[in-house]
């Protein structure tokens, strides 16, 4: 392309992306099409075209086919999982990163990215207050943060040379993680890939708040010891995925500090609440954590992906993942980004985030996070108001709760009711999410099915969250008129 060819299909496309965003509120969440219809519009089939097109014609046809077909976690009225908008500035700064398009895997191929990227590490420790003197590291996102933290503590509570040995040799002991019944999959995932073996969780059960039972935790790190296992990490969630709750982490800081045992917090959905004046005392002892997750994609806004690692002692980053082979020459006056982690070459995600953080400031995000907590708590208050729904949890800013058709809300407790709610509710959620017109996904609390509402969207708006019990009433009733008429259920 041309330096004119650039500047007129960049001009027009930004035009399309700003539209784009001002339209949000208006247009559907999702167009519920099937993956075949979307193939059709895709011609998914068609080969790979064998001569090329102009970049004028070819932008503008994606973007309307993006647009037209997607699904919007920017809507004002998306609640499901926990995914936010974009942050505008920093849909512009991925185009920056990618303009320059630094290797922030060494300082030597980034002098200045790097130099931004150890700044906004050191300024999401300080939001967390957390030691600004850490090590840290911008990876892909939550599952990526919480692995680095998992291979620095299984690099650091092994007695024996676990990265050149493994897990089999004669010296090894069993590594033992700790974590909640509450906790996120990547765990499993991390058991997996480091060698260890998702038998080698410890599920710690959880007590009537859903918080890490600490006796529980206890007998279960005396039992291991006393089997000559070797605990490698404690986990605890700030901010569980399925209902916002924050395990007790001063106390498992403590226990940490009593056994000597690696203490992670995985805080990607809600560690940055902890900037939040009245939300701060939820967080006390992450400051005591020997490493932490969080995902800047989630509540500091970044398009997607960007999540982050921070490690108190920053020796143990190197410790976990450095090699030095003979082809890099790379010094060691700063930070080379690729010693630090799993990634060889690495994009500038530091960039999206780092300007997001100074265009808001602290008090900006402290604003922001504590309007999406007021507006969970204000849809809380209208499902505890409606008589057709029904309350379970309000966390930070989620909540969980069901429908319940008026004449079984007295018999909730019977076996064949409650069996005929969760079909219920489950096709309630699939009617509402097909549909378009608002979107949150689900959890089981108590072994029930719970619809979830996570916010994490500064597009949200009071009218939004005051529109969803009728939303989800109306879909609802004629669910389960559905379902009563198809007697897919047994006599109720
Ligand atoms: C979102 C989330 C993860 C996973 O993060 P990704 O960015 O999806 O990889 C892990 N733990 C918790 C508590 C989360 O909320």
């Amino acid at each position: 392309m041309s330096g004119d060819e650039f500047r007129s299909a960049g001009h027009a496309l930004i035009e399309r992306i700003a539209e784009f965003l001002e339209s949000l509120p208006g247009r559907p969440l999702t167009t519920g099409e099937s993956p075949a219809q979307i193939r059709a519009h895709l011609h998914a089939d068609a080969v790979l075209p064998e001569s090329g097109e102009d970049a004028d014609a070819l932008l503008p046809a994606a973007a309307d086919l993006l647009f037209d077909h997607s699904l919007f976690n920017g809507h004002p009225r998306f609640f499901g999982y926990i995914t936010a908008p974009p942050a505008h500035v920093g849909i512009l700064g991925d185009m920056l990163a990618a303009a320059v398009n630094p290797n922030v895997g060494a300082w030597k191929l980034s002098p200045v990215a790097s130099e931004i990227e150890a700044q906004c590490v050191r300024w999401i420790a300080e939001l967390l207050g957390f030691p600004t003197t850490c090590g840290g590291l911008m990876v892909s996102g939550g599952n990526m943060a919480n692995f680095v933290g998992f291979f620095a503590a299984r690099a650091a509570a092994a007695d024996w040379d676990v990265r050149r040995l493994g897990l089999q040799d004669g010296a090894a002991r069993r590594l033992r993680v700790y974590a909640s019944a509450e906790t996120h999959t990547w765990i499993q995932k991390a058991a997996d890939l480091g060698g260890l073996g998702t038998d080698s969780i410890r599920w710690i059960p959880v007590d009537r708040q859903l918080r890490m039972d600490l006796d529980a935790l206890r007998r279960s790190v005396d039992g291991d010891l006393a089997a000559g296992d070797q605990p490698m990490a404690v986990v605890g969630t700030a901010g569980s995925v399925s209902t916002g709750v924050v395990d007790p982490l001063d106390e498992l800081a403590g226990l940490c500090a009593e056994y000597g045992i690696w203490f992670h917090v995985d805080g990607a959905y809600g560690g940055f609440a902890a900037m939040v004046p009245d939300q701060a005392s939820l967080f006390t002892g992450i400051e005591h954590a020997d490493s932490i997750a969080v995902d800047p994609h989630k509540w500091l806004y970044a398009p997607l992906e960007a999540g982050c690692a921070l490690v108190r002692l920053p020796d143990r980053l190197r410790q976990a993942f450095a090699y030095s082979p003979p082809y890099y020459h790379f010094g060691i006056e700063a930070n080379n980004y690729n010693e630090f982690g799993p990634q060889n070459s690495r994009g500038f995600r530091a960039l999206k985030v780092w300007l997001a953080l100074r265009q808001a400031g602290r008090s900006g995000y402290v604003r922001m996070i504590s309007d999406d907590i007021t507006l969970s708590r204000r849809l809380h208050a209208a499902v505890e108001a409606h008589p057709e729904l029904e309350p379970f949890t309000q966390a930070l800013s989620i909540n969980t709760f069901r429908f319940v058709p008026a004449d079984l809300k007295a018999r909730t407790q019977e076996a064949g009711v409650s069996r005929y709610l969760d079909t219920l509710n489950r096709e309630l959620l699939a009617r509402l999410e097909a549909g378009g017109e608002a979107f949150v996904s689900n959890a089981v609390v108590d072994g029930r099915f719970a619809l979830r509402a996570c916010i994490v969207n500064f597009n949200t708006e009071t009218h939004d969250v005051d529109a969803m019990p009728s939303i989800i009433v109306r879909i609802g009733r004629s669910a389960d008129v559905a379902l009563r008429q198809n007697e897919l259920v047994p006599a109720l």
